[in-house]
């Protein structure tokens, strides 16, 4: 199974989901999916050249070498080398198990379970938002008034500097918790919000600390949630790397009588020793690692940051890094809850690894509020994602979809390749 071809595309959605196909000499297609990253397309077509004629079965060696192939750019540890390689590798395996004919899951030592629960990303409560690759909000370009994508930087900045006009307004609770009754309604039993929010008690945009009327405030808000699900829907919130570790310890203890399944990403991801801080004396569990690549990364968030649940992007690490990092993990008995914004090109890839890992506790979905999201996949009856669990089987090889590339077409990124279309 040679590889022939590497193509790429990108959808304009909530994020850029990069998608890379595989064209083998067999007539096999394969698809994965890339965390988005300013150049990512470009990075795939210079690493073309190592993979043309490369026997497509031999997965961890392609990688090795194309990972190697990024050191000297910096990318030995992680970044844009590894968002191209993830993507890769996933459509290598998608290839490779439609090759042999079995479900990809087979590939990782077989199912703990079929049934894979799904948590809903709601984001800060509102609607569809969207992020840039360089993550600055815009309005994708079939949203907009002129049909071009409209960016926002200057906004956003103001906006965490306490200075716009919806930093003006005190979040409320309210909407957070009928958006969580709509998720639960759904049939999800797991949700997770953004807490760092824009909120006129901000202070200061850079010193990372908390005012204690912010704290009440998000606790406010986390309290309306819990009374909205009640106690068998799990909610976790997010904190995006923004908070110090005092603050984080601090919102950490007023939270805690909420029973939380976790504190996601409370402080900034390049310190371990902010993070065993945290760990030390959260009574929150804390979950951290989408922004972390390798086993050895990993290691150290777990030795020495204490972290209680990884929560590794599949699309930054690969599927085979994410499996050793989830059997590492496993050794220490703390769970992976992996983060996921992608596409169901990579939803399912990591839903198909998730199958194979024994600790693993829920995987992220971040499209609820796409309107196309199921539309993009075919081969699957009815929707991916039914209440709140995608159902795999032995059935359908591969990651058990194809792209709808139709779809996918109409809501491409105007200003990049759509694989091999002119
Ligand atoms: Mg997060």
């Amino acid at each position: 199974m040679k590889i022939r071809d590497i193509q790429t595309a990108v959808i304009e959605a909530n994020y850029d989901w990069t998608i890379v196909k595989v064209v083998t000499d067999e007539g096999i297609v394969g698809y994965g999916e890339c965390f988005f990253a300013p150049g990512l397309t470009r990075t795939i077509q210079e690493l073309k050249h190592i993979l043309i004629g490369q026997d497509g079965r031999d997965i961890d060696r392609i990688c090795r070498l194309l990972r190697e192939a990024g050191v000297t750019a910096g990318s030995g540890t992680g970044g844009i080398v590894f968002h191209a390689v993830a993507g890769i590798e996933s459509a290598l395996w998608d290839a490779y198990a439609k090759w042999l004919d079995v479900p990809l899951f087979r590939l990782f030592g077989g199912a703990f379970r079929k049934r894979i629960r799904i948590y809903a990303d709601c984001h800060a409560g509102e609607g569809l938002s969207s992020l840039s690759s360089i993550c600055t909000p815009r309005i994708p370009w079939w949203m907009s008034e002129t049909g071009e994508t409209v960016h926002f930087y200057e906004i956003h900045m103001r906006a965490h500097g306490g200075l716009s006009e919806e930093a003006k307004e005190l979040p409320d609770p309210s909407a957070y918790a009928e958006r969580a009754k709509q998720v639960k309604e759904m049939g999800y039993t797991a949700l997770k919000f953004d807490v760092d929010i824009p909120n006129p008690y901000m202070r200061d945009e850079f010193n990372r600390c908390l005012d204690n009327r912010e704290v009440d405030l998000i606790a406010g808000l986390v309290e309306s949630v819990r009374n909205a699900v009640g106690n068998d829907v799990d909610i976790a919130i997010d904190c995006h790397w923004r908070f110090s570790s005092e603050s984080a310890i601090r919102l950490a203890e007023a939270i805690a009588p909420y029973r939380l399944l976790w504190l996601e990403d409370p402080v900034p991801p390049d310190s371990i020793e902010a993070l065993e801080r945290v760990t030390d004396y959260s009574p929150v569990p804390i979950a951290t690692g989408e922004n972390h690549y390798t086993r050895q990364q990993f290691h150290d968030l777990i030795v020495r940051g204490g972290v209680h649940i990884v929560s590794p992007d599949f699309q930054k690490t690969g599927l085979l890094e994410g499996k050793r990092i989830a059997d590492l993990a496993e050794t220490f008995t703390v769970p992976i809850a992996p983060h996921n914004i992608s596409s169901p090109i990579g939803t399912m890839a990591s839903a198909h690894l998730c199958a194979s890992i024994p600790n693993f506790l829920v995987l992220e979905h971040h499209g609820i509020d796409v309107p196309f999201w199921e539309e993009l996949a075919i081969g699957w009856d009815g929707a991916i994602i039914n209440n709140g669990y995608i159902e795999l089987s032995d059935d359908k090889p591969g990651i058990g979809i194809e792209l709808n590339e139709e779809i996918a077409y109409q809501y491409r990124r105007k200003d990049e390749p759509f694989f091999d279309r002119v």
